[in-house]
């Protein structure tokens, strides 16, 4: 073999280590993936029925407010301006999502202003008696009161996370912004939109490069191909994005993760429910949103007698499922900890990723944790010649 690094999955934290690598050190990236495509979850590819761009592991917004990221991203994609907006049925009505001044008005039928909406917030969160929120629960509360937090969240999040949420860590609502104005655009973000041409154009152009290769089809678990841990490790500095547990082979037990199933139709209509993505806040529907791709592009001509729908259900993942979301109970940091500790003592493997690192990262995340790989790790390295630093699950 004669590449000077191996990145094992082509995901947005592995493409964008072996693209620098590639370009800036001029050195020979081998990228493998086992799946059968590049891109890792946000690969997109046309319905073959509609021709409209389908997110094939669950719809993909990028969104950032970090300026190199949207730098680093525009060299391959242009971005439309699309401006994602979120509604929620609840009980037979729709409301905006997350929740703002539109959302409390229409819940309490009421015509408050910032500050009338904001006391009365202050007093249905008063049970909490000025404690700070220690899970999901508490925090829902604190942040919109009960009535709004059992009417939006709690049965939401129940079906999302099938687990109780005063098992789970506040921080997952904290993502979510309360408003106290109109404004229901989902993301606070300086810079939003999606690829002109899609995710895999995006993708491809981010390999297309004469020092990358890529190796689709192939699991760096297979001894039985030249490109696996036992033939490579130890040879080749090797960037690692798949689960870190996996990679130990669950010598510390295994991380919990949730995964998603998506049921696809396509449909004689034009528009199924007007929106890009419809939550589904009631415990009585088993799923928890639809999208609707052809809302993401506005801007293409796409059929107008047919549209393509997900419908998105969540459950814990088992072996052998795509792991999407960690859970990290607290037995899960534990674990993570055994984990760290081990990484840290693999000799010329860095891991990195949203599997390797087990966080939940957005695209930009990722690339921008891959870009403070190559700074810190790989560039001091492939630049200066020093010893490459192992580990890298704290990333
Ligand atoms: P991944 O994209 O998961 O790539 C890892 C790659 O490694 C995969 O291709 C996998 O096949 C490969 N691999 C794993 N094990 C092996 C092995 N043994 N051998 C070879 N290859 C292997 N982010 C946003 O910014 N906006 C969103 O709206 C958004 N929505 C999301 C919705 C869902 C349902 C999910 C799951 C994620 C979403 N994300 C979103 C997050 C986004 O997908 C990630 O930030 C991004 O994919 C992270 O890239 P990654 O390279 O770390 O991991
Ligand atoms: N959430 C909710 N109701 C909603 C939307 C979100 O309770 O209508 C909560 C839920 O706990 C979810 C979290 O907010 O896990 C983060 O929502 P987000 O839309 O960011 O989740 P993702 O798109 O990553 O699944």
């Amino acid at each position: 073999m004669d590449a000077d690094l191996v990145v094992v999955g082509s995901g947005f934290f592995g493409l964008t280590v072996a693209e620098r690598i590639a370009e800036q050190y001029g050195r020979k990236v081998l990228v493998i993936d086992r799946r059968s495509h590049i891109g890792g979850n946000a690969y997109s590819e046309a319905n073959p029925e509609t021709g409209i761009e389908v997110h094939k592991y669950g719809a993909h917004l990028f969104h950032t407010s970090n300026e190199r990221v949207w730098e680093y991203v525009n060299r391959f994609t242009a971005f439309t301006s699309y401006q994602h907006r979120v509604y929620t049925t609840h009980k037979g009505e729709v409301f905006q999502m997350p929740i703002n001044l539109g959302t409390i008005n229409q819940f309490f039928r009421s015509a408050y202003g910032p500050d009338e909406a904001r006391a009365l917030i202050k007093e249905q969160a008063a049970e909490l008696d000025g404690k700070t929120p220690e899970n999901l629960d508490e925090q829902g509360v604190n942040l919109i009161g009960r009535p709004l937090y059992e009417a939006f969240i709690r049965n939401y999040t129940a079906k999302q996370w099938q687990t109780d949420p005063r098992d789970l860590p506040a921080s997952i609502i904290s993502r979510l912004p309360v408003r106290y104005t109109y404004d229901n655009r989902y993301f606070n973000d300086r810079f939003e939109g999606l690829p002109v041409d899609g995710y895999t154009a995006w993708i491809e152009r981010m390999a297309d490069h004469k020092n990358i290769e890529v190796k689709l089809g192939v699991d760096f678990f297979d001894e039985s191909q030249p490109i696996s841990k036992g033939n490579v490790v130890g040879n080749v500095p090797v960037v690692y994005t798949g689960p870190v547990d996996k990679y130990f082979d669950y010598a510390e037990g295994d991380l919990s993760w949730r995964t998603i199933d998506l049921k696809e139709e396509v449909l004689d209509i034009g528009d199924f429910q007007g929106c890009s993505v419809m939550n589904y806040a009631d415990a009585d529907v088993p799923f928890t949103r639809i999208h609707e791709f052809r809302h993401f592009h506005p801007e293409r001509d796409y059929t107008t007698d047919k549209t393509v729908i997900h419908r998105e259900y969540s459950r814990f993942a088992e072996h052998g499922d795509e792991p999407y979301y960690p859970i990290n109970t607290a037995a899960d940091r534990e674990k993570l900890l055994a984990y760290r500790d081990l990484a840290a003592a693999e000799k010329s493997v860095l891991f990195g990723g949203r599997l390797g690192t087990y966080k939940y990262l957005d695209m930009h995340m990722a690339i921008g944790a891959a870009m403070s790989m190559v700074d810190n790790k790989l560039a001091p390295y492939f630049g200066k010649g020093d010893a490459l630093v192992s580990g890298g699950v704290d990333a």
